[in-house]
């Protein structure tokens, strides 16, 4: 077990919905300690470069096409397991198959439209973490 950071991202959707306070809640009440946090509209090019891993998948445009229809909140965490423990919380990709009591199955609607975003792996969170914060918006 390791002191793990993760990236986070609450979604257009549950921006739009009113829910990032409830997300943020979740997250505090699982213990992760929230070491960077800023609310942002992202563009099409923020976005491309973010999920350019997914760029031949026939979902890319739409993913971009949600991802920059309205703000999101974009956080690093900070806990023992982070990347993982973070996934468990959202729950699976697709949110009509998640659980009550995840971030997912709360505030999310379908595979696309499903709230939040969490690094998969030590790699992804280190490219994920520098794509949208610098060394001096970290505490
Ligand atoms: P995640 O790690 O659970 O976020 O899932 P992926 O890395 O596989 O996919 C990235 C994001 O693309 C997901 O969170 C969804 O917003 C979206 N996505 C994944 N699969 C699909 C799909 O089959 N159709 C659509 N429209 N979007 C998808």
């Amino acid at each position: 077990m390791a002191i793990e950071r993760t990236l986070a991202i609450i979604k257009p959707d549950a921006v739009a919905s009113g829910s990032a306070g409830g997300v943020i809640t979740m997250i505090e009440e699982a213990g992760f300690n929230i070491v960077a946090m800023k609310k942002a509209q992202l563009t099409a090019a923020q976005a491309e470069g973010f999920y350019h891993v997914h760029s031949a998948r026939p979902f890319f445009r739409d993913l971009v096409d949600f991802m920059t229809s309205g703000p999101v909140v974009l956080m690093i965490l900070e806990a023992e397991d982070a990347i993982s423990r973070w996934r468990e919380l959202m729950g699976p990709t697709d949110a009509a198959k998640a659980g009550p009591d995840t971030v997912r199955g709360r505030f999310g609607t379908n595979i696309e439209r499903n709230a939040s975003h969490g690094s998969d792996a030590p790699e992804t969170a280190a490219f994920e973490t520098a794509w949208f914060f610098n060394c001096f918006e970290r505490v």
